[in-house]
């Protein structure tokens, strides 16, 4: 399958609203978290334009790692985009935390394949910069940062810039970053999907021990199946553009997930149901 191109412009401009968004949301955190999509469609440029999204609706509870698996252009991205408030939906309407979406906000991060960071900004300048813009006191700053900084691994990488930085050491800073912002929600785009097998395997175990300390109710983009399996309590699978939710696949694998796992065969069974899923959308529209 293709891996998605970044829209490294789109996506370094939408990092700058997210971020200015940052401070401008006060967020009521509780324990019933979660994400709603309503009947949502999308199309693009006016009603003559492209049918993106076609009356989706599902619910992520709280604490979820929720993962959406479809066909190249089924409007994944376009969905997380919707859930970030970057864009608004032609119909339906997204709620997080029973509030619903209007524009970027706190309570929901976002990390993106394409690399997100401000290169002008240090490892350590770059996560400070949401807990700085919400008035974070700085010794209370640091704490936070150095804490992110070790869980990611990035300690001695601290006062580097992103252009000193490997692939996956700079989506480790997006993931740090992202969660110095205590969002309630993670919403995550191929993250690892521009980086090389072995760096992607590091990533997920990373992401899976960072996910199993904080729990939090996560959104998550791929187009690899053994990663949505790695990863997630539950697969939702989408159409062929317009995209749909076409099923669901709950993912009753113990934690924590190591990835030999791909090797089990409930493993294995899984894969073969999504893959047949997901072949029969690409059989049917290419
Ligand atoms: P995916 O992430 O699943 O590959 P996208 O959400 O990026 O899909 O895109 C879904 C569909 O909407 C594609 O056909 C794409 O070409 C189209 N699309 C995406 N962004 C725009 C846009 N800004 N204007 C017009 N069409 C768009
Ligand atoms: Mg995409």
């Amino acid at each position: 399958m293709v891996i998605d191109q970044p829209d490294l412009d789109r996506e370094a401009s939408v990092a700058d609203k997210m971020m200015q968004a940052v401070d401008q949301q006060a967020v009521a955190m509780s324990t019933s978290d979660q994400i709603a999509v309503e009947n949502v469609s999308l199309r693009y440029g006016g009603s003559a334009g492209v049918l993106a999204i076609d009356n989706v609706s599902f619910t992520v509870p709280d604490n979820e790692f929720c993962v959406i698996v479809g066909p190249s252009g089924c409007g994944k991205s376009s969905l997380l985009y919707l859930a970030a408030g970057l864009h608004d939906a032609t119909s339906g309407r997204i709620l997080v935390n029973g509030h619903e979406v209007f524009e970027p906000g706190r309570e929901r991060g976002m990390v993106f394949q394409g690399y997100t960071l401000f290169p002008w900004l240090t490892v350590r300048a770059n996560i400070e910069y949401g807990p700085k813009r919400r008035g974070m006191a700085a010794p209370e700053r640091r704490k936070i940062v150095d804490q992110y900084l070790e869980e990611v691994g990035l300690t001695a990488f601290a006062n580097h810039y992103p252009s000193q930085l490997s692939g996956g050491m700079k989506q480790r800073v997006a993931i740090a970053r992202a969660l110095a912002n205590d969002p309630a929600v993670l919403l995550m785009d191929e993250p690892f999907g521009a980086l090389d097998s072995q760096t992607r395997t590091t990533m997920q175990k990373l992401l899976l021990r960072v996910w199993e300390r904080h729990h939090k109710t996560v959104l998550f983009v791929t187009h690899d199946i053994e990663e949505a399996l790695l990863l997630g309590d539950r697969v939702l699978v989408m159409t062929a553009r317009p995209g749909r939710i076409k099923a669901q696949v709950k993912v009753n694998i113990p934690r924590p997930r190591t990835t030999n796992l791909i090797l089990e065969p409930e493993f294995i069974a899984l894969k073969r149901q999504l893959l047949s899923l997901l072949h029969d959308e690409i059989d049917e529209n290419h």
